[in-house]
């Protein structure tokens, strides 16, 4: 079975899952407009914002940690046909007024094994984490001791592949933690793990 088959399967499996009580209603975003099967690199962001992948169904996009994610891969020359995106949690979490929440613990335990067989299936290079609970979130598929703190931006080994821990693109990490400036500088690592993956011109840090 090719690979966009079994991707569809588990899109369509996604789609009716109801594991997590307050997700019941909603709709995983996991299709195509993800990005590509075969990317260079594989984003983890937290969960569907409201006004942006849960409304839009791509992935950060329409609201506006969507254009501060669309003007950081710009700024590194990387278009959304070369990446494929993806959330800790499929579904978009909401306090009971509606806005955006945080996943709890069991909601990402619940979609860990849809975010495994995403991983295995896709295969990228590069994974990089979008935020401290993308990062902790990826313990359960394989552990590592990585903190945001630490390890931001730098270019790690875990689970047979680099991984770049990033910050989150909302407008309030960008206020209060890692402005946008910060952050640019940041993806400059996206494309020195590219490159390593295509000439080996550098090691991989593997102090952890
Ligand atoms: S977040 Fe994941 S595990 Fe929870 S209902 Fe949605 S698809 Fe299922």
């Amino acid at each position: 079975m090719d690979k966009s088959h079994q991707f569809k399967i588990l899109s369509e499996e996604a789609a009716g899952c109801i594991c997590c009580d307050r997700m019941r209603d909603r709709q995983a975003v996991l299709s195509h407009l993800n990005g590509s099967l075969d990317p260079k690199i594989m984003f983890i962001a937290e969960a569907p914002g409201r006004n942006g992948a849960d409304r839009t169904r791509i992935p950060f996009h329409g609201d506006a940690s969507g254009n501060n994610f669309e003007m950081l891969l710009k700024s590194i020359g990387l278009s959304r046909d070369e990446i494929f995106i993806t959330n800790t949690v499929l579904c978009s979490p909401r306090k009971p007024g509606g806005a955006n929440d945080r996943p709890t613990r069991t909601e990402i335990r619940n979609c860990s094994s849809f975010l495994q067989r995403q991983i295995e299936l896709i295969n990228p290079p590069v994974v990089a984490t979008l935020g401290a609970v993308a990062l902790d979130a990826i313990r359960c598929i394989e552990d590592h001791s990585f903190s945001l703190k630490e390890h931001a931006a730098r270019i790690l080994q875990w689970n047979d592949r680099l991984l770049v821990p990033l910050y989150h693109p909302s407008p309030q990490v960008i206020i209060t933690v890692r402005n946008l400036e910060q952050q640019k500088r940041d993806y400059k690592a996206l494309k020195k793990s590219d490159l390593t993956i295509q000439s080996s011109r550098f090691s991989v840090d593997r102090s952890g």
